[in-house]
Formats: C-alpha cells, structure tokens, sequence
C-alpha cells in the first residue's frame, strides 16, 4: 500500500525524523485561507505547492511548483489542483491530482538522497544513501552508480553506530551534522521496522542554509500482508489514488493488477497464474492482466472474476484456466455457464480445466450450448485464446 507525501511525513515526524511540513487542502475555494495560514505559521511569503499524488517525478511533471508571493501560489494551486499530472512513474494515462500540499519555500544547500528497503538477495534490509539526491536520482543510478552507497543490517545484530557513521560519511556531514544524520539514519531505520514499511524514501534529504537535515520529500510503501496489525497505517488508505477495478477486486478477496495486453486470464493460485501470463506472452499476446481466484474458486468468485475482466474495453478475449484441487471442476463449469448467461458475454472464452471431476466438466461446458471452447492442455489453451483474441 502506498501513502501520499503528507501522510507519509506524519509518520515520520512520530519517530522524530525532522520534516518540512505543510497543509493540505482539497478544494480551490480554500486556497487564500490555508496560504496565509501557512504565511503565518511559517513566517514566510514565498511557497512551493505541491501535487499529492501516489507517484513520484511530480517536479519534472510540473507538479511541485515555486511560487515568489502568494499570488503566484494561488494560481498555482488552481492549476495544479484537478489537472492530470504525468510523470514517469504515472505511465502516460496520469493521475488526477485531488489534493495539493503548500508549503513554505527552503533555501537549499544540497540536497541528498536515502532510502530503506529489503534486500531479497541477501535478505536483509539496506539502507541507501547519495550525496546526489533530487530528481535526477535516476540518472545518477545509471550513469554513476558508484555516487550511491549502501549498507545492510543483519537482522540478528540491528543497526550499529559504525554503519551510522559509514553512511554521514557516504554523505560529506562532519561534526554536529553528522550527529544529526546518524540520528536520522537510526529513527528512520526504526520507523521502517516498527510500520512494516518495504520502502520508505527521503529524496531530496536536505542541508539548508541554517545547517539543519530535513526531510524535504518522503515516501512510504507499506507489507499488504501486515496491514492487519498496522490500523494507523491501514486509515490512511487513499482508494481515490488506486486503479477502481483492483479496489473493486480487492473486495471479493480477488487477486487483480490490470496490464497492457488483450487477453483476460482468470486463474486460480499465483504460480499458475504466472505461468498463464508466460504462455500468452510466448504465444505472440499479452495478457490484459493477472487474476488469482484463490484455492476455492467458487460461483460467486468465477462471475465477479469476470465482471472485473470485463470492466477493461481492451479485452479481446478470456482464458480461464483453473485446476480443480481443493474446489470441483464440475463446479467451477457450474459457475462459469451461469456467469456467462447472467453477464451475457459476447468476448470469446476459452476454459481448461485440469484436475477433480475435469471430465464432468468438460461435458456441462460441452452442453450447455454457449459458445465457449474447452481446451485438455496449456499450450492448446494459450493457441486458441490467442487466436480468438485477433480476430
Ligand atoms: P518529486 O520527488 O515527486 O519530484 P519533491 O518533493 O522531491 O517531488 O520535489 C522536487 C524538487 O522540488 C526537490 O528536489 C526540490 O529541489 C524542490 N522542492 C520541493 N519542495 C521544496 C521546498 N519546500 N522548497 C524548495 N524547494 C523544494
Ligand atoms: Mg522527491
């Protein structure tokens, strides 16, 4: 799960981690309020506004503004508050930004970059540090990575000063600075542990003219599988932000991403599901998305799963390839027949179904007079999908 900038920096501030704040607001109409607001509180008269989006590279997408007074600000706000803000991490279709965060403008020294996250090849977390921070950390990672340096924790052992200190070093800070990196290395490696986080990122971490390290930018993605024990977290869940046919899965306990393809898979287990998605793509299409309908497939999960499927235009045709192992195959046939008459589909289907009761199966699809193909194998599966789906 992913959290804006605003919620993110509320987080932080919990364990101590210094940020630069701001206040929020949704609609055009309060823009004069919330900026003397902001005026007053941090006794400043120039601003930078900024687009809360679930996705990074809002500043080269123009969606993090500098404004000199607070008449520019207000007209920023107004642009950037209802535009489609397309930045490399939103794919060309954009996010429309609902929110927007005004915030005092900081005089800048230089800004710097850090990061937790897992390391799944040596299976430990890692802590991420450049002197290169900003929005050119792409960059930077491609053509210098060696401006990028890195620590790893042993989970046995935790965090040590002398990683601390290697890491402020990584990043010039001498004396009472390099006091307040480590202390910010340390709180942020505990907020890290403490909010199941798999990534939390501060780009740019920022030197001001003052000397104080401050959190200019921040992002969180949190474990989905440990929401359950985080309800803090699990509040700040912005659904607006998310695309609505995952939501909408999500609810039927459905396993759904959306991709770029044409062929709608629907699939029980994710091991099989990827297989699925491999053949497709071997066969010459791709795959409209990835559907897990979980070990216990049953009618109900076979029609919602066909209802979100369908919700994308770009499906030409749908695969379903189930194996019957905890849930019948001759049930699952049950389920599709009954879905496809109650949604009156018009894409073609084709379905294989391998496993318990697969014959009878075969038979109820065989008989039921819609027009849907059945398939023995994988790979015949994948040709006649494929080949539906061109026509
Ligand atoms: P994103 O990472 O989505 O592009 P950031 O919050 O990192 O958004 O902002 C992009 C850049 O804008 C920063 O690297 C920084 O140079 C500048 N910036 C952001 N907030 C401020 C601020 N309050 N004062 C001055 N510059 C800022
Ligand atoms: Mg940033």
């Amino acid at each position: 799960m992913k959290i804006h900038e605003y919620q993110a920096k509320k987080i932080l501030k919990e364990y101590q981690v210094p940020i630069q704040g701001g206040l929020v607001l949704e609609k055009k109409e309060d823009a004069e309020r919330i900026l003397k607001q902001v005026a007053s509180e941090y006794q400043t008269s120039e601003f930078v506004v900024k687009a809360q989006i679930h996705a990074g590279g809002r500043g080269k997408g123009g969606g993090v503004k500098f404004c000199s007074n607070s008449e520019k600000a207000k007209a920023s706000i107004n642009d950037i508050l209802g535009m489609n803000l397309v930045t490399h991490q939103t794919g060309p279709a954009g996010q429309l930004v609902q929110k927007v965060m005004v915030t005092e403008a900081i005089d800048i020294e230089k800004e710097f970059y850090v990061a937790i996250t897992l390391d799944r090849e040596k299976s430990k977390n890692a802590i991420i540090v450049s002197k290169e921070g900003g929005v050119d950390i792409e960059e930077v990672a491609a053509t210098h990575p060696e401006a990028i340096k890195k620590c790893w924790i042993d989970p046995g052992i935790g965090l040590k000063a002398f990683q601390l200190r290697y890491l402020s070093e990584a990043l010039g800070l001498e004396g009472d600075l390099a006091k307040q990196a480590m202390k910010l290395f340390y709180n942020l490696y505990q907020c890290y542990l403490n909010t199941d986080a798999s990534i939390v990122e501060i780009n740019p971490l920022v030197l001001t003219k003052d000397n104080k390290l401050i959190a200019l930018d921040a992002k969180f993605n949190f474990d989905d599988n440990a929401l359950y024990r985080q309800q803090e977290i699990k509040d700040m869940r912005d659904t607006l932000e998310e695309d609505p046919a995952e939501v909408e899965a999500g609810k039927d306990g459905l396993n759904y991403i959306k991709l770029e393809g044409t062929v709608g898979c629907m699939v029980n287990g994710a091991g099989l599901a990827m297989a699925t998605m491999d053949i497709i793509k071997q066969k010459g299409e791709s795959p409209a998305n990835f559907l897990d309908v979980g070990g216990a497939a049953s009618i109900e999960t076979v029609k919602n799963g066909f209802k979100i499927i369908l919700s994308d235009k770009h499906v030409k045709a749908v695969l379903i390839n189930i194996f019957g192992g905890i849930v019948r195959c001759d049930r699952v046939a049950n389920g599709i027949v009954e879905a496809v008459n109650e949604l009156e589909l018009q894409v073609p289907i084709v379905v294989r179904l391998q496993g318990t009761n697969a014959k009878q199966a075969r038979e109820i699809l065989n008989k039921s007079g819609l027009t849907i193909e059945s398939a023995e194998t994988l790979g015949e599966a994948a040709d006649k999908v494929v080949m539906a789906a061109r026509v």
